[in-house]
């Protein structure tokens, strides 16, 4: 048996996100705040995700 859904919390936004089965290195982007989050680890259809850096332009921080 496995479970339709997959569910997850936004690390930015703490939006609860249920999302198709997804696999370890999967992104989708959060529907409330557009990040693009990568599937880190999936444990029991719970989803736990890490914030993909976007590649801006350096200001010289
Ligand atoms: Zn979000």
């Amino acid at each position: 048996m496995s479970t339709a859904t997959l569910t997850g919390v936004c690390p930015e936004c703490e939006t609860d996100l249920t999302t198709p089965p997804l696999v370890e290195g999967e992104t989708i982007a959060c529907p409330e705040c557009m990040l693009t989050l990568r599937v880190e680890e999936v444990v029991d259809g719970h989803l736990s995700f890490r914030m993909v850096e976007v590649q801006l332009r350096d200001w010289g921080q």
